[in-house]
């Protein structure tokens, strides 16, 4: 998988805040393993921030004092991956000191770039477009954070979920339509922003309600406040927090990722039935779409691959062999002999790594191989938080899905359709992002920019 997730972001407010948001940072952590960072405010900042994961970051622990805390895990989808380049940013204010952290990505970070050197003589530390919306706010008009908020949204454009630390208390935003995903959530000592509601669980909280588009939430020493919203837009929550960035407990639109994902897995039986032996999912992400593919075809589900989890990502290797020899080192395949196997995986993007897993399986004496993806063919970039590929390097716009199943070796091949992706995630075009399988993004100027964005969102002037 080559796909990486982009950011989690955690806000707190309650006793040894600190230690609670790197508690959830651990649950966030599939969302980004660059880097980790925590602040905190007990009359003044505290920050401590680095690259690596969280476990490491935070070893040993630092003293973070105070009963308000923000944090924030990190992959680079915009920027690099640098040490400068890691949240949670702490920037001095008019109104105070303010900590952001940001899971998204500004597609018109360039020209904000520009407008905060040519208005306000300021250059940024790093690359990274969240500390641009750290800075944006800093130099907003107004007496009050969501006022600064209200006019930060007039100017940046695209993504963002932000956790915002500040001397009059935490705030949390979500972007208007509502792209990446931020909860409330309940402790016994008091409340919690999180990007995924799996954080809460680890603080033995509980999930409240998911943020809606556009709101702005304050966390008081009361509790949680309304603290105004952003002017509408229509909704386009990424499908793809469902398929594959988020963790299977995660809960979205009251039902969590793993249900959903057993849905797509049943929508696949319905599009693509076939006759097989077993069901077998390519662990971890495949298995709860194989499990919904196994109820709803009747074929029974089973372990076919071993994963070993201690072997990285697979990331973009030199040559196939190498990366053949990577998925060996990955996967271990169980005796499968004589059986008709249908292997479910939940994407394909570059398409390298799922003929070396077919292979594996008829090196285990499978008889049939028949690949089943629970998503639609991925043919479009993300500008909007997730880094995938670049047009070129999508499988799918090179290998038509008639094609797929000899490109990889399989007896069979089917992708998941967009309208039953759409009836799996109880959604529809009105209110999901569904651009990297239809090319048609949120923010319409991005259509015509897919191959050359920077020359096209330039021309978006805060
Ligand atoms: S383009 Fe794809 S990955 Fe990006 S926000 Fe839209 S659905 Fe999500």
């Amino acid at each position: 998988m080559t796909i990486r997730d982009e950011c989690g972001v955690i806000g707190v407010h309650g006793e040894e805040a600190a230690r609670a948001a790197i508690l959830g940072l651990h649950a966030l952590q599939h969302r980004g393993q660059e880097s980790a960072g925590v602040a905190t405010f007990d009359g003044i900042p505290h920050l401590h921030k680095g690259m690596g994961l969280v476990e490491h970051v935070f070893a040993p622990l630092p003293d973070l004092p105070g009963e308000w805390a923000i944090g924030h895990n990190r992959y680079s989808t915009s920027g690099t991956s640098v040490a400068a380049s890691a949240g949670p940013f702490l920037v001095e204010t008019d109104l105070g000191p303010l900590a952001l952290a940001h899971n998204g990505n500004i597609v018109n970070a360039g020209a904000i770039r520009q407008r905060l050197a040519d208005d306000h003589g300021l250059t940024p530390v790093s690359d990274s477009d969240s500390e641009l919306l750290a800075l944006l706010l800093a130099v907003a008009p107004g007496e009050s954070w969501p006022v600064r908020i209200r006019w930060m949204a007039e100017r940046a454009l695209g993504a963002y979920a932000l956790v915002l630390l500040t001397e009059s208390g935490l705030f949390g935003v979500r972007d208007p339509m509502g792209i990446r995903p931020l909860a409330l959530g309940r402790t016994a000592g008091g409340w919690v922003l999180a990007s995924e509601s799996c954080a809460f669980a680890v603080l033995g909280g509980r999930h409240v309600r998911e943020l809606e588009p556009g709101e702005i939430l304050s966390l008081t020493p009361n509790g949680p406040a309304p603290a105004g919203q952003l002017p509408a837009m229509p909704r386009a929550f990424c499908a793809f927090e469902s398929i594959y960035l988020s963790r299977p407990d995660t809960v979205y639109g009251g039902r969590t990722v793993h249900a959903t994902r057993r849905a797509m897995g049943e929508q696949l039986a319905l599009e693509y039935p076939v006759e097989a032996d077993l069901v077998v999912g390519v662990p971890d992400s495949g298995t709860s779409a194989a499990l919904g593919y196994a109820a709803q075809s009747g074929i029974p589900f089973g372990e076919g691959l071993i994963k070993n989890r201690y072997i990285a990502r697979t990331f973009i290797q030199p040559d196939q062999t190498e990366r053949e020899r990577l998925i060996r080192m990955k996967f271990a395949p169980l005796p499968l002999r004589g059986k008709r196997v249908v292997l479910v995986d939940d994407s394909v993007v570059r398409g390298n790594t799922l003929g070396p897993i077919v292979a594996l399986l008829r090196g285990a004496e499978a008889r049939e191989v028949h690949v089943r993806v629970a998503c639609p063919p991925l043919t479009h970039p993300c500008y909007l938080g997730v880094d995938m590929a670049s047009p070129g390097e999508f499988i799918a716009n090179r290998v038509p899905p008639e094609a797929m199943a000899a490109y990889v070796g399989a007896d069979s091949l089917g992708y998941l359709s967009v309208s039953g992706l759409l009836r799996a995630v109880h959604g529809s075009t009105d209110d999901h992002c569904l651009a990297c399988f239809t090319g048609r993004y949120p923010i319409p100027l991005l259509d015509s920019a897919v191959g050359t964005p920077e020359p096209a969102l330039q021309e978006l002037a805060p």
